[in-house]
């Protein structure tokens, strides 16, 4: 009996394995084609000021729809782009992509706006990052200041030698750098203060279900004041509810970002949102 069981059970684990193997496949053939065709773009998420909410900038976040896959989200399909080198093409569409669309809504607003655009470690790794951003800047036009690259934290801490002079070589551009999902990795604090960075991004799962006495508000304290001290921007992530708001006013986030304000937007969802924030401004008191 026992050995039947076994080998049921191994049966079943050769199964789901090969389920895994042959949907990871089908990705990676199908991203080999999903560029040239159309099926990805980008939404934009509203990244605000807590005290007044008015929104500040946007982070761009990929999608892919594929015609018979279906939505297919970022977490499953970027580690396949990075896996096979597809990234680096697809990290320089999105870069583009997401300055030619930060140009169209600077327009005429005084109000500078930022586009924060996710950098994979693959990118960071590779030669050319630093010349991508500096064909697609003077490509787009957008003031260099506004654009922010958005790389996590272990991605930074995995080569930090490298990233120093990566980094070093995009502040001279003018771009600015967020160390995202912080909190999740292992920062040394000497890398950490020797980085040319401007923003640390506080990782989601401190944010999500934080109550005014719990652990996670004392981590998202200590990574305030962590960045004060550095003289660093912070941005919450994954704000939902109003009485995490609340909390991250009182701690003083300087941004925030989350489905309490805004879920990811398509193009034309955002630049009403944009619109619909000026026309509010515009108004008198
Ligand atoms: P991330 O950079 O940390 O992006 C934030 C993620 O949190 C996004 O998920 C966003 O939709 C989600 N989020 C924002 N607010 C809330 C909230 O209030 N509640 C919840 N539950 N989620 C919220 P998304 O779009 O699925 O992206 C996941 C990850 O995929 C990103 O994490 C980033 O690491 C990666 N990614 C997305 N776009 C790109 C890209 O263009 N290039 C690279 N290299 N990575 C990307
Ligand atoms: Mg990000
Ligand atoms: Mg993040
Ligand atoms: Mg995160």
């Amino acid at each position: 009996h026992a050995k039947q069981n076994g080998r049921a059970r191994w049966m079943m684990f050769d199964q789901t394995m090969q389920e895994g193997a042959l949907r990871r496949l089908t990705l990676e053939a199908e991203l080999r084609l999903a560029v040239d065709a159309g099926q990805l773009y980008l939404q934009y998420q509203p990244i605000i000021t807590p005290q007044d909410g008015v929104i500040r900038g946007f982070e761009a976040l990929l999608r892919w729809r594929h015609p018979v896959l279906g939505m297919i989200s970022p977490v499953e399909f970027i580690p396949v782009a990075e896996e096979v080198g597809l990234i680096v093409r697809i990290g320089g569409w999105v870069l583009e992509e997401a300055c030619r669309q930060l140009c169209v809504w600077q327009q005429g607003r005084d109000l500078p706006l930022s586009m924060s655009v996710n950098i994979s470690a693959v990118q960071l790794a590779g030669g050319d990052l630093v010349d991508t951003v500096t064909r697609v800047l003077a490509e787009s036009g957008i003031a260099h200041g506004s654009l922010k690259l958005e790389l996590t934290e272990s991605a930074v801490m995995a080569d930090a030698e490298h990233a120093l002079a990566v980094f070093k070589e995009l502040q001279a551009l003018g771009v600015r750098l967020s160390l995202d999902d912080f909190g999740t990795g292992y920062s040394s604090l000497s890398h950490l203060r020797r980085l040319p960075i401007d923003t640390l991004k506080i990782d989601r799962s401190f944010v999500s279900a934080m109550d005014s006495h719990g652990d996670k508000r004392q981590i998202a304290e200590v990574v305030v004041m962590l960045a004060r001290t550095l003289g660093l921007d912070v941005v919450a992530e994954g704000v939902e509810t109003l009485a995490e708001l609340d909390i991250l006013r009182e701690i003083g986030s300087d941004f925030v970002q989350g489905y309490f304000y805004f879920r990811p937007l398509d193009g034309a969802a955002a630049t009403e949102a944009l619109a619909e924030q000026g026309a509010q401004r515009a108004r008198p008191a």
